[in-house]
C-alpha cells in the first residue's frame, strides 16, 4: 500500500523520520507521496525523498499559499520539476472554503500550474473545497491533462464524484470516509468509484480515521489500513484486492516503479 498523501514537512514527523517510515511499514504501507504546498516546502520534501527510500513528493503551490506566488514563481517551479523529478504538480487548485488567498490568487496560481503541468506531462494533484463547478469548467478545458490527474482528498457527492469521473480524474479517498457523521455523502459514493480509479491517502498528520480505537492525538501514514478497510466495506470488495488496484493505479498515475 502506498500513502499518496502526506504533508510530511511537519514537526510531529521530522523530529524521528526514520521512526514514521518504520513504523509505517509494519502496517503495510511501504512508501508515501510527500504533497507541497508552496515552492520553499517542494524544496524540503524533495531533500527528504533523497534520503529515503519509498518516499516521493510533488511540486506546486496549494491554493491556500497562491498568495505566494509571484511572477517568478513559474519560472522557478518549472527549474524545481527538471532538477528535482517530482511525480505531480500540486496541490494546486481552488479552496473557496476558507479563501486564504483571494479567488484570483488562486486562479493566477492554479492556471500557471496547470500550464506547467502540461508542458512538463505531470499528473495535476489537485485539491478542491467548495468550487467544484469552476474546477470542473477548468478543467474541461485541458481534457488530456484532466485524464491523467487526480482530485485529491475527494469528501463530495454522487453527482461531483461523477463529474469528475468523466473527466478521467483519479479519486483520492482519505479518512474522510470513516467518519460516520460527516462522511455520509461520501460514503454512499464509493461503490461508484471505479476500481481503476481509486486512490488511497491519509493526508496526514490531519483527518484522522474516527474508526481507531484508542483514538491517537495525530494522523500517521501507519493508518493506511483504516482507510483501505473502509473503502473496501463500503465497495464490498476483498482488501486484498482493493490493495492490488490501488498499487496498479498508484503505478499508472504517477509513473512509479511499484
Ligand atoms: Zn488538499
Amino acid at each position: 500500500m502506498i500513502d499518496i498523501g502526506v504533508n510530511i514537512n511537519h514537526s510531529f514527523f521530522l523530529n524521528d523520520l526514520s521512526v514514521v517510515l518504520s513504523e509505517m511499514k509494519e502496517t503495510g504501507v511501504t512508501g508515501m507521496i510527500c504533497i507541497a504546498s508552496d515552492l520553499e516546502e517542494s524544496q524540503t520534501i524533495h531533500a527528504l525523498s533523497q534520503q529515503h527510500l519509498g518516499l516521493w513528493h510533488t511540486v506546486g503551490c496549494h491554493p491556500h499559499q497562491a498568495k505566494t506566488w509571484t511572477n517568478d514563481s513559474k519560472a522557478l517551479c518549472e527549474a524545481l520539476i527538471q532538477a528535482q523529478r517530482p511525480v505531480a504538480m500540486g496541490e494546486t487548485g481552488l479552496d473557496f472554503n476558507r479563501n486564504y488567498s483571494t479567488p484570483n490568487e488562486q486562479r493566477a496560481a492554479f492556471h500557471a500550474q496547470i500550464e506547467l503541468a502540461t508542458q512538463c506531462q505531470l499528473p495535476l494533484y489537485l485539491h478542491e473545497r467548495d468550487a467544484h463547478q469552476e474546477m470542473i469548467a477548468t478543467l474541461k478545458q485541458h481534457p488530456d491533462l484532466a485524464q491523467k490527474s487526480v482530485i485529491h482528498c475527494f469528501t463530495g457527492s454522487r453527482a461531483e464524484l461523477d463529474e469528475y469521473l468523466a473527466l478521467g480524474l483519479c479519486i483520492g479517498i482519505t479518512g474522510w470516509v470513516c467518519d460516520e457523521r460527516r462522511g455520509a455523502e461520501l460514503q454512499a459514493a464509493i461503490p461508484h468509484i471505479p476500481l481503476d480509479r481509486l486512490l488511497l491517502e491519509t493526508d496526514a498528520p490531519y483527518l484522522l480515521p474516527r474508526t481507531i480505537r484508542p483514538r491517537p492525538k495525530k494522523n500517521h501514514p501507519k493508518y493506511l489500513p483504516y482507510v483501505a478497510e473502509e473503502v473496501a466495506r463500503l465497495k464490498n470488495i476483498d482488501m486484498r484486492a482493493l490493495i492490488e488496484a490501488t498499487r496498479a493505479n498508484t503505478a499508472r498515475v504517477f509513473q512509479i516503479p511499484l
